[in-house]
């Protein structure tokens, strides 16, 4: 059979290893192998959330709320935004997918990082769009600024911060291009900011804080997009959020699916984001155990990207290798994140609980001698 051409040049995302395919491959029990390979909580969600999901279960013959009136109008309240001002999707994976639908063709171009989330690629191929990279890895302004002026983008994605890497940018030297791809562009250009980690930033660094409310108010040419899968520990749940002036929203709302969200999952954020405290328990948990990761990779003078996220790139050299590092650990029924599919000798980790990483650092100590 013959598919759609563009699919010919699309690789297929490559997920965390999941649990099961550990336990199967290598013969070990479920209960020694530790995943922090897709930046989940590994505190779970809070408590309120679980007990949210056992008390609507017998909803699950129904059909969900497809307003998604009770989310919408907490996002709304959370952010001060206006209730036209959101919508939810199956994870903010889904709002990307619906942004590059809305806005670009096959003749567009999509300007994004070096190295950045390797979704905002894919759905560009999806329309058969030119993806436009800077040379550098991490995002740098100036290239950002020098290849939008050459290019003029239909499209431009912004991690902040940015996965897989950890880098984040400065809110405001962010600002100063967006006030600039706005003028250049009459407002033509859409502008994805993709603050999956914002809440880890803000927490360790108010410099590089995101306020969606603020952003598109002064850009009306940016979407914000924001999920329950981080920080908020409801990764099996799929619910992400985009947040832009409303005729974006509305734009986005014409390729939205139906129902796209289940009901449990719509409960389940509304419960988890009233949870702050949760959150802020996680965030504090988070920077102190990764002091652990850094100080490893210092006493061994092995590099790291200062991560404003819950988890930590390490950039090795020879006679180190990614690959013989990732493999060794999940051996041993650790599943951590090799970045070699990205082009470079570096592995990511998502920073697990204090025991968790305990046995991580044992290991990595073992295979990098
Ligand atoms: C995890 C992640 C997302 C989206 O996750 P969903 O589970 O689809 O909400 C988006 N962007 C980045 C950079 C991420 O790391």
């Amino acid at each position: 059979m013959r598919f759609n051409e563009e699919l010919a040049h699309i690789a297929t995302y490559q997920a965390g290893k999941p649990i099961e395919e550990i336990v199967r491959t290598f013969g070990l029990d479920e209960k020694d192998v530790i995943k922090l390979a897709s930046n989940e909580n590994p505190y779970g969600a809070s408590p309120s959330v679980v007990e949210c999901i056992r008390h609507n279960a017998h909803k699950v013959s129904l059909y969900p709320d497809d307003s998604m009136h009770a989310l919408i109008s907490r996002l709304q309240q959370h952010y001060g935004i206006e209730y036209g001002q959101c919508i939810v999707g199956s994870g903010s994976d889904q709002i990307i997918e619906l942004c590059m639908h809305a806005k670009a063709t096959k003749s567009s171009k999509i300007l994004m990082a070096g190295i950045t989330f390797a979704m905002y690629e894919i759905y560009a191929k999806h329309i058969g769009a030119q993806v436009i990279r800077t040379p550098s890895k991490e995002h740098n302004l100036a290239e950002f600024y020098e290849l939008f002026t050459q290019h003029k983008p239909d499209i431009v994605f912004f991690c902040v911060p940015n996965n897989p890497l950890g880098e984040c940018v400065d809110a405001k030297e962010l600002y100063r291009l967006l006030a600039h791809i706005e003028q250049e562009s009459s407002g033509e250009t859409l502008v994805v900011i993709d603050g999956a980690y914002q809440e880890f930033a803000s927490y360790k660094d108010s410099s590089k804080h995101i306020d969606p409310r603020d952003l598109i108010n002064r850009f009306a040419n940016a979407i914000y997009l924001g999920t329950f899968s981080k920080v908020y520990g409801l990764g099996g749940m799929r619910v992400g959020y985009g947040i832009a002036q409303e005729n974006i929203i509305q734009a986005l709302y014409k390729l939205r699916a139906p129902f796209n969200i289940t009901t449990l999952s719509l409960a389940a954020a509304c419960v988890a984001l009233e949870d702050q405290e949760f959150v802020r328990a996680t965030l504090e948990k988070n920077f102190t155990q990764m002091l652990r990761y850094e100080e490893f990779a210092e006493s061994r003078g092995i590099s790291y990207i200062p991560s404003y996220t819950n988890f930590i790139t390490l950039v090795l050299e020879n006679p180190y290798d990614s690959s013989v590092i990732c493999d060794t650990l999940l051996r041993q029924g650790i599943i951590i994140r090799n970045l070699a599919s990205y082009g470079i000798n570096a592995f990511r980790i998502t920073i697990g609980t204090q025991e968790q990483n305990t046995r991580v650092l044992l290991a990595l100590t073992e295979s990098m001698r």
